[in-house]
This record gives structure tokens, sequence and C-alpha cells, in this order.
């Protein structure tokens, strides 16, 4: 058995029609989509056609998405780009779950001034509706952020009921809202009319696209003002010049991941469910942390598991050896030991949250992949616990 490969939440390989567009449009001759002359002019058009079909797909107008350099830059410039345009001390209100990618211009931003109010998940890591808009309800509040769904534990958010309720609140009292749906998009319906969401971020490396490309999808509108400057591309949000192969390249991912998306949820989920089933027999007393596995608001790709006993790190780097690409916790906090801001916040203790084990599975992943991945962690786990009886004796 070759590699198991369960880290698609960190990122996803790129699929393959993605990468044989991407090869053609670097090879096609290429110009700066400013430029005038041909070249030029054909490199306006690979931009502007992904554009339409990442609009399309999206279901919302071409001049309503600004690409970025990924999920990152595509949550930076919500924060900052929305906030920076009000006086402080107007109030931004999170979800504690947020990617450091949202918590970290929040904080930001509050040495700038601003109010910033984390709202807690309950312990399913579950963003409740009515906590958020009692916070929202505040009349300085400006901007909400929320995650789609939480790239952690998987938890999704009722996004949907949050726009309507901020909806609900007076013309002049009612903030933006901003969600990022990064690892929401192609595992669970996103649908950005019927969530009123005014501000919307993506990444494309999640999908089966290029790394080094995200969107912001702002409705008509919200204002915003640009983070990066020096040019009139992206209606002059987002200055420089655009890499067109590369949002070509997303801009089939998303269309794939929305087509495919009910299919995606179906046959992951199955072999998510049953990867589950099997982990909790071959390791008892291991729990499975976010919503259960049947539950309607989670990501059907995503496990984190506390096992018992399990020091997730060393357990990480073992099941490598052994050719099972897991993560402990969330990769991007995995360089450092601090313990998981989203576990504290669904209630963990710091020993759990340092020790939740991230199962992420892709659209490959098959019934075997998820037997052998289990396996392979119960003999690594049995080994780690029997070393360290070993010490302790
Ligand atoms: N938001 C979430 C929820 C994510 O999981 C990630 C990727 N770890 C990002 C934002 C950042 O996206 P990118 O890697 O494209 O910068």
């Amino acid at each position: 058995m070759g590699p198991v490969y369960l880290d698609h939440n960190a990122t996803t390989p790129m699929r393959r029609e993605v990468r044989e567009l991407l090869a053609a449009e670097l090879d096609a001759l290429g110009g700066n989509p400013s430029s005038v002359h041909a070249a030029g002019r054909r490199a306006r058009a690979v931009v502007d056609g992904a554009r339409e079909r990442v609009a399309a797909a999206l279901g919302v107008g071409e001049e309503e998405c600004v690409f970025t350099s990924g999920g990152t830059e595509a949550n930076n410039l919500a924060l900052f780009g929305a906030l920076r345009l009000q006086a402080p001390p107007a109030l931004l209100v999170a979800g504690a779950t947020e990617h450091s990618s949202v918590l970290e211009p929040a904080r930001r931003l509050e040495l700038e001034g601003f109010a910033l109010r984390l709202v807690a998940p309950d312990s399913l890591g579950r963003i409740e509706a009515p906590a958020l808009l009692a916070a929202a309800a505040e009349p300085t509040c400006r901007l909400v952020s929320v995650m789609a769904a939480n790239n952690e534990v998987g938890s999704a958010a009722p996004v949907a009921e949050l726009g309507a309720g901020l909806r609900a609140l007076p013309g002049d009292r009612r903030p933006l809202l901003h969600t990022d749906a990064t690892q929401a998009l192609g595992r669970l319906p996103v649908d950005l009319a019927s969530w009123g969401v005014d501000l919307a971020s993506f990444s494309a490396h999640k999908i089966g696209g290029p790394l080094g490309v995200g969107l912001l999808v702002r409705r008509r509108g919200t204002p915003l003002a640009p983070m990066i400057m020096g040019g009139a591309q992206e209606g002059g949000l987002r200055a420089g010049t655009e890499n067109a192969p590369a949002l070509a390249a997303a801009a089939l991912a998303v269309e794939l991941a929305v087509r495919e998306q009910p299919a995606f949820r179906t046959r992951v989920g199955a072999v998510a469910a049953k990867l589950w089933a099997l982990l909790a027999e071959a390791i008892p007393g291991t729990r499975l942390l976010g919503p259960p596995i049947d539950a309607p608001d989670r990501l059907p790709n995503t496990l984190a598991v506390l096992l018992p006993d399990a020091r997730p790190r060393m357990l990480v780097a073992r099941l490598d050896l052994e050719g099972v690409a897991a993560s402990a916790g969330s990769a991007c906090a995995s360089g450092s030991i601090e313990p998981s801001h989203v576990l504290l916040a669904m209630g963990c203790s710091p020993e759990q949250a340092r020790g939740a084990l991230r199962l992420s599975l892709g659209r490959e992943t098959s019934p075997q992949d998820a037997r052998h991945a289990v396996e392979t962690l119960r003999r690594t786990w049995r080994g780690l616990a029997a070393a360290r009886d070993d010490r302790e004796n």
C-alpha cells in the first residue's frame, strides 16, 4: 500500500484537469494583462474568463470578485479593508475559533483602537447564532466575521441564520458580515446570496486549484479600502500584475468544486464515517471532536480526534515514517507547542488542546486508505504506549 495522505485541510493536491490547464496556459504566449498588444490582450482575456467562470460558479457578479494571493490575504483584506474605513472604536465581532488570518488582523485592529469581541463556540465548536447576534446588536458594531466551517474540527456555522439576523437590524445599525468559506467550498453547500454575506473569502489550493490564489467576494456596494496599492488591477482593490495562468486554473477548480460538492459530501462523508467507526473500535476511548459524525453541520472530510494518552506530535512523526500523513491540530500552528485556540475555546483542557490528531480526507481517499490508516494508527499508537510504559516501569 502506498502512502496515504490525510491532510487535505492543509492543502489538497492539484486536480489533473487543473494541472493540464495551468500547464497549457504557462506554455501559451503570455503577456501582461494590462498591456495593449496582442500578448497582453490574450492575457487579459484569460483573466476576464477566469473571473467570469468564478462569478458564475458562485452566483455573484464578475465585478464582485477580487482575486488575491490566497485565503490569508482575502481575510486580511476583508478585515482591514472594511474596518479601516471606520473610525475607532467601532466594534468587530468574530468567532473565537477563526483562522489566525482573521484573528491576527483582528488583534492588530484592536491595537489601532477598534473594539474586538470574540464569541465562544459551544463544546462542539459551533458558533451559535443567538450569541453572535447579541454581540453584533451593539450599536457600534461594524463588522461580523465568522468562518463557514472550521479547519481544525470541521464545525460549520449557521451563516444563513446570521445573515438573516443581521438583516433584521435597522439599516444604519447593520454591521457587514464576512465569512471565511475557505474550508467550506466544495464540501458543504455555499450559497452567498441566500447567506446574505457582504464579504466571503476562498482559497484555490484547498479545492484542487493552484497554491497562491485566493478570492474575496465583495458584494455590490460594500465599502472596502485596498491594502495593496500601486495599480488599477482588481478594481483598484488589489494592485499587482495578475497571475493569468493560475487564475484560469483556479477558476476551473472552483467550477469543479461547486459542481461536485453534493457528490463529494456523500462519498467522502461515507469514507470518513467508516474511518471513524474503525478507529473507535481499534482504539477504545478515542473521542471525536466537533459535531457528531452524521451531523449536517460538519465538514464531511474532517476528523479531529483525541486518542487516549497520546502525544499527537510524536504520533504524527511516527505515522509519517509509516507513510500516513496526518496533522496535530491545525497545520499552521503545528510548528509550535501552543495548545489549539480552537480546542481551548471549545472548553478542552490545555493538555487536551495539545493532544488532538486531525485526519482530513480528500476526493480520492478510498475505504482501503481508511482501513490502512486505522491499522497504521493502531500499531503506532500501541508502539508509543508500550515505549512509554517501559520508561515508566
Ligand atoms: N482560512 C482557513 C479556514 C484556512 O483553513 C486557511 C488555510 N490554512 C486559510 C484561511 C488560509 O488560506 P491560504 O493558505 O490560501 O492563505
